[in-house]
């Protein structure tokens, strides 16, 4: 049965694909996390590894329970956009397969993904990754997998997959400790366990705004299925999905492993429960004027750490581009002071920066090279207070012990503004965005941030949830469904339509 020194084989494509957004290109990949062979392990031993967390804890768990030797194949992970371009998943699924087949025989298979990932011409990269790899490992061999909350579940990832084992908080400050569990389950696996697999999938694609696991209808279904954890109920997954996938297959998905009667009863229970409770997967987010007149009265006040502006109809952790303006313009045509704004994507703008130099006050035009309908062309005058390369350690929340580049970033003044220009794509979750060009959080009314959820993890310091405003602004990532046009979606889906109906059958 099990083997004295398992060969394990890891790999893994992390995407989330935003249907809306730009295609995530090969460069795109390559410049974030693209890591092959050796250097995977190389990577993964580093104190703060550029790499999905779940891997470093894999590795952790499976070195502390005995010998066992890692087989690293690829992992490629990028900041949630648009769909992979096609010709980089063809290529690095088959880069792959010829690095299993050289490397093998196996023991088992792990695989790292987010598990929401689109190409430009395919809807499920994801499942033809786990069915690739089960070709490979053949029907028997363990292939076991960790995914993002909100993976998108295809039937051929579960067919292909023994276990999937999804996060369990969001913001997803679990993603080590996910890899850790699964190294635990990797070696119940070896010893030649298998658990019964139950899917239920429902009609109910909740905005991610909705997904959040401190409180509401998730946060209480995933604690209900945790309660139910046994020996004989090891795993419990509940997917939220991402909607913004646009793709035929995800939203809510349960999925129970186990053996006996209670598995399948479990998933049927928390299904029915969800359903129960789709109300609270609707959204009220606050009009943007309100928004900026909360933030204007803060800054009269006078009163610090006041009102935090969650932008969320922008968040680069979504797809979204980190360049809408609303918010911005709202906040200048009022004239709001002692407002943080962090932070704004344009990587021409920060160049802008730079060649002015700290002090220096200067004309630019934010958005110039790339100005569409939700990110406007906004003149400003700025004066540079401090400049970074954009390397930066990030020290609370899902960036905790990470290492994170902003790219060629600037901190400016306009008018009552003080905000973060950067060059890279990323979501403002971390204080030492800010901290890094010597500012004080604590000393401003307002915070704005481009982020869904995950800043909450980050500035809970300042910011709890009663202070936290989700802003109805333009954006990629807006969770007002109703402004995109699906197109694989099938209809009538919760809460898009609120006629959808759900015959408590169990989908699987
Ligand atoms: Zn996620």
């Amino acid at each position: 049965m099990s083997a004295v020194n398992p060969r394990i084989a890891i790999l893994g494509m992390h995407l989330e694909s935003n249907a809306f957004a730009p295609i995530s290109t090969e460069n795109d990949f390559r410049q974030s996390c693209y890591f092959e062979g050796e250097a995977m392990l190389a990577e993964a031993a580093k104190p703060a590894p550029n790499m999905p967390a779940e891997i470093p804890g894999f590795i952790e768990v499976m070195n502390a329970g005995g010998p066992w030797q890692p087989v690293p194949i690829i992992i490629a992970a990028v900041e949630p956009g648009g769909p992979a371009e096609q010709s980089f998943v063809d290529a690095t699924l088959a880069r792959m397969r010829t690095l299993l087949d050289a490397a093998g025989p196996f023991d088992a298979i792990y695989i790292c993904n987010h598990g929401a990932m689109t190409a430009s011409a395919s809807e499920d990269p994801d499942g033809a990754l786990y069915a690739m790899a089960r070709g490979v490992a053949g029907p028997k061999l363990p292939l076991l997998s960790t995914v993002d909350l909100h993976a998108n579940i295809s039937q051929r990832m579960f067919d292909s997959a023994d276990c999937i084992l999804s996060y369990r908080t969001n913001p997803h400050v679990d993603r080590r400790e996910r890899g850790c569990e699964a190294a635990t389950l990797m070696r119940r696996l070896l010893a030649g366990e298998r658990w019964e697999k139950n899917m239920i999938r429902m009609p109910i694609k909740p905005p991610s705004v909705t997904l959040l696991t401190a409180r509401g209808a998730y946060a209480d279904m995933i604690n209900e299925g945790q309660r139910h954890i046994a020996p004989d109920l090891p795993v419990v997954s509940i997917l939220g999905g991402f909607v913004f996938g646009d793709v035929r297959e995800g939203g809510i998905t349960i999925l129970t492993y186990g053996r006996g009667e209670k598995p399948k009863a479990l998933a049927q229970q928390l299904a029915e429960f969800a359903w129960g409770q789709r109300e609270r997967f609707r959204m009220t987010l606050t009009p943007l004027t309100e928004a900026i007149a909360r933030a204007a009265q803060a800054g009269r006040n006078g009163t610090r750490t006041a009102v935090c502006l969650a932008d969320v109809a922008d968040n680069p952790g979504g797809g979204g581009r980190g360049n809408t303006t609303d918010i911005l313009e709202g906040l200048l045509a009022e004239r709001v002071e002692d407002v943080l704004l962090g932070n704004f994507v344009d990587a021409q703008a920060a160049a802008r920066f730079h060649a002015a130099g700290v002090g220096a006050t200067v004309c630019v035009t934010l958005n110039e090279a790339c100005a569409d309908a939700f990110g406007r062309a906004v003149p400003i005058e700025a004066t540079v207070l401090a400049l970074s390369q954009g390397t930066v350690n990030g020290r609370r929340g899902i960036y905790a012990g990470r290492s994170v580049d902003l790219g060629l970033a600037a901190a400016i003044r306009v008018g009552g503004l003080t905000m973060i220009v950067c060059s890279r794509r990323i979501q403002c979750a971390d204080p030492m965005f800010l901290e890094t060009f010597g500012l004080d959080i604590s000393k401003f009314a307002t915070l704005v941030v481009k982020s869904r959820g995950h800043f909450r993890a980050g500035f809970d310091t300042w910011y709890g949830d009663d202070r936290i405003v989700e802003v109805d602004a333009g954006g990629l990532t807006s969770p007002v469904l109703e402004n995109f046009a699906w197109k694989r979606m099938p209809r009538p889906v919760w809460p898009l339509d609120l006629e959808t109906r759900w015959d408590g059958a169990a989908l699987n």
